[in-house]
């Protein structure tokens, strides 16, 4: 049983059946995913999702698949727990860590969109999946392609953190690391789209993908207590995330899901040396300038945003804002997310605590209020910038006389 009635611009709002439609014939604009919301109501009730499993797939009503989820059965449903201790170091009174950096099986928020792509892709009688991808996308799509037995091509710039390249090999796709950034790696995938008949889960089957993202929101709200937090700080590469989360929140407003109102203010969060979407909005403009990426966040450097523009906008509707984090304030924040939380996130989860930082101490994200902070990624897959920050380890010989020798002071 599918709720899906069909694909509609974003734009001019001209419907399209559900096929592999990724931009309007008549205005260009971008394709969503439309829902029947009347016939979802009337199934997905509180009491209806308590007894579902604990993945992605338990809100599978709101989500673009026509018949069984076939692909990411154990994504989703990851943690989301509150950070005392962190919350004491920022000064502020209730603080939530939503945690995918252990999220099945590929240690990323990625593993939710691949698992709604490939499903769907499954069921458009694709044989070939691929992708274009900073690196998180890469493993999500090669460990799902391979786990289900389809055939596979990911695409990714030249210079990706090593932990990325290894987590994509294991799977054994075919790897493709091109001389160039993510924006040419898409360009180019965007060609190879047009010619060979695979499904680009980010490119032509991204309508299906990007709903996947909603799930990360659904289950911060539910985990909540069908509450909606006041703020979310959320990392932004293409703009997808951010986008979604915004969407699921008014769906579960409109479901009658959400106890409260739709107050969220959702803030962007990118670093200094990539930063269009945080550019665009601190500007209140709505055009979203491109730049050339010089980070360490690799995972986030985006510098053409496809949803740009939609994220923008959902961030300046909410009533919220946007911040950048230095490479030195992102590995800062890292080391204090480990220190303060036991979670190891990667470069993008240190943007996202960098900046909700800042956000406190401007004094835009109010100490008394709920705040969560969103963690995307796995810090074991971003080991480069870390390597000589992290201390050492305190080198001994087997015995007591050395161990207490070289630790002189510190017992
Ligand atoms: C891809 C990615 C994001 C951002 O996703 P978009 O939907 O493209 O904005 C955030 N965090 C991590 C770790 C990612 O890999
Ligand atoms: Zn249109």
């Amino acid at each position: 049983m599918s709720y899906v009635i069909g694909l509609k611009c974003r734009e001019c709002g001209r419907r399209y059946p559900k096929e592999v439609i990724f931009v309007c014939e008549y205005c260009f604009g971008s394709i969503e995913v439309d829902y029947d919301y009347d016939a979802i109501r009337r199934v997905l009730t509180r009491e209806a999702l308590a007894s579902r499993p604990k993945s992605l797939w338990r809100y599978r009503e709101l989500l673009p698949i026509e018949g069984e989820p076939t692909v990411g059965l154990w994504s989703g449903f990851t943690p989301l727990f509150r950070a005392e201790r962190l919350a004491e170091r920022l000064g502020v009174r209730e603080l939530y860590v939503k945690d995918d950096s252990v999220s099945h099986p590929s240690l990323s928020f990625k593993d939710r969109v691949v698992a709604v792509a490939l499903s769907r892709a499954k069921e458009l009688g694709f044989d070939t999946v691929a992708c274009a991808s900073t690196g998180n996308l890469a493993n999500a799509v090669a460990a799902h392609a391979a786990r289900t037995g389809l055939r596979r091509y990911i695409f990714i710039p030249a210079d990706l953190e090593m932990g990325k390249v290894v987590a994509s090999l294991i799977y054994r796709p075919t790897l493709v690391a091109v001389e160039g950034t993510y924006d040419e790696v898409n360009r180019l995938c965007a060609e190879i789209g047009a010619k060979y008949p695979w499904a680009f889960v980010n490119i032509n089957i991204r309508p299906y993908y990007a709903e996947g993202s909603k799930t990360y929101g659904y289950e911060i709200v539910e985990q909540l207590g069908w509450r909606a937090p006041a703020h979310i700080v959320i990392p932004a590469a293409g703009g997808s995330l951010i986008t979604k989360i915004g969407k699921a929140i008014k769906e579960l407003a409109l479901l009658g899901l959400l106890r409260g109102a739709p107050r969220t203010k959702l803030y962007a969060a990118q670093a200094s040396g990539c930063a269009p979407i945080v550019n665009t909005i601190k500007a209140r403009a709505d055009i979203v300038k491109p730049v050339k990426p010089n980070t360490i966040v690799k995972s986030l450097a985006i510098g053409n945003p496809a949803d740009g523009y939609y994220a923008t906008k959902a961030v300046l509707e909410s009533g919220g804002g946007a911040e950048a984090a230095t490479d030195d304030e992102v590995i800062d924040a890292m080391k204090l997310l480990a220190e303060t939380e036991g979670v190891f996130t990667e470069t993008a989860g240190g943007v996202t605590l960098a900046v909700a930082k800042k956000l406190i101490d401007q004094g835009v994200i109010p100490r008394e209020e709920s705040i969560v902070v969103c963690i995307t990624g796995n810090g074991l897959k971003t080991q480069e910038p870390i390597l000589n920050r992290v201390g050492q380890a305190v080198r001994i010989k087997p015995t007591l006389a050395s161990f207490e020798s070289q630790l002189a002071g510190q017992l």
